[in-house]
């Protein structure tokens, strides 16, 4: 038997037709920018996850930079943010030269702290302190951060929370006993449509989301350049948009994405009952009440995570190891001054985590395979 780590054609397999009439209709429209397929995504994403509006963008990253340029990000201004997550949560901070500040993950959730956070952002001085703009949290791998603490932190400092939402397209989380979705919390949510995400595209491409009206007119203006109307501009903006052709296949999944999400489920809870017990192998944690966890990823944490990797793969199972490098520790945010310890949460899972395959059309046999082989390796 071999097992990718994801199987895009299995999921495909379905839907092709659609996607491929999809993909002709605009093609024959010649409305590549901008096309009614962009605004009839923006509405139905807006909706799924429950904020008043959507705005296409080109990625994930995109849609990360564009709500900190709306939200006024200048130089010198914080952002603080995770230490653990897909490079572009602290990049985008950077590139508008200003500063990423570190706060350390829970270690069962793998989510930024909130407690970590408050103390990092008190300690700061006080000139620093009144810089800080934004919270950056990550619902990262399908479950959302502890957003209501995240959220008091955030006013208590006077900054805005910025969701980074990529992995966790209709990931749940109970705020003040309302149960609500990622991306409807904070001043906006950011989601990537990367062909590995729950709802992936054909290519790259994002949503920003939020419930502002003022703030939504900005990131739209600053996703064409900052023209409005066009050539005339009051603002420095960029080209963000979202390609028609990749909203009109994000148009033929989404209708899938909740029965995906399912299936995601369904694995995550056999994993979790098969690998329960195994000494030296933890599996997710669902960390806050009535979480609801999209399993982007289904991570397990091992000290023996290399030589585990190594076993299944020489069993035809390919994993990932997502990320073997927090962001303390990358080369190019040495100029941070931060040095190896100070994370130790984030240091532990970039070396124990390990993330199994958990794409929907899996059978059971599969991951019996994948079980089997997990065992074979614990000797249990
Ligand atoms: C995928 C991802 C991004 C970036 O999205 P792109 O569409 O690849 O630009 C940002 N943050 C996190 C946590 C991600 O997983």
């Amino acid at each position: 038997m071999k097992i990718s780590q994801l199987d895009i054609k299995a999921q495909h397999a379905n839907i092709r037709d659609e996607l491929v009439k999809a993909m002709t209709e605009v093609i024959d429209s010649t409305q590549y920018i901008m096309g009614p397929q962009v605004a009839e995504l923006e509405k139905q994403v807006a909706q799924y996850v429950g904020a008043k509006h959507g705005i296409g963008v080109a990625s994930g990253t995109d849609a990360l930079l564009v709500a900190l340029m709306a939200l006024g990000v200048e130089p010198d201004d914080i952002v603080v943010t995770t230490p653990y997550s897909f490079f572009a949560t602290a990049g985008v901070v950077s590139r508008l030269n200003a500063r990423p500040v570190f706060a350390d993950i829970d270690r069962d959730s793998y989510n930024l702290d909130p407690e970590a956070t408050r103390k990092v952002i008190a300690s700061l001085p006080a000139a620093d302190r009144k810089r800080v703009k934004a919270i950056l949290p990550v619902h990262l791998y399908g479950q959302a951060a502890d957003m209501g603490p995240l959220m008091e932190v955030a006013k208590e400092f006077g900054a805005e929370v910025i969701e980074d939402g990529a992995q966790a397209i209709g990931a749940g989380y109970d705020l003040n006993g309302k149960s609500v979705k990622v991306g409807s919390m904070g001043l906006a949510g950011c989601f990537s449509f990367f062909p590995s995400k729950n709802l992936g595209g054909l290519g790259d491409g994002g949503m920003v989301t939020c419930n502002d009206d003022a703030f939504a007119d900005q990131v739209r203006i600053l996703r064409v350049h900052g023209a409005k109307p066009k050539y005339y501009h009051s603002f420095i903006g960029g080209n963000f948009r979202l390609d028609t052709l990749q909203a009109a296949a994000l148009l033929v999944k989404l209708p899938h994405l909740n029965s995906w999400h399912a299936g995601r489920q369904a694995h995550a809870a056999y994993y979790d009952e098969k690998l329960a017990g195994i000494p030296g192998l933890k599996t997710p944690s669902i960390s806050y009440k009535r979480a609801y966890h999209i399993y982007n990823q289904y991570i397990i944490s091992t000290q023996n995570r290399d030589q585990l990797m190594e076993f299944l793969a020489s069993k035809d199972i390919s994993t990932a190891i997502y990320y073997p490098v927090s962001f303390h520790e990358q080369p190019c945010f040495q100029y941070l001054g931060y040095k190896k310890g100070d994370f130790p949460n984030s240091e532990f899972a970039a070396n124990t985590t390990l993330a199994l395959p958990i794409y929907p059309e899996l059978t059971t046999a599969q991951l019996d395979y994948v079980i089997a082989a997990i065992r074979e390796f614990t000797h249990v």
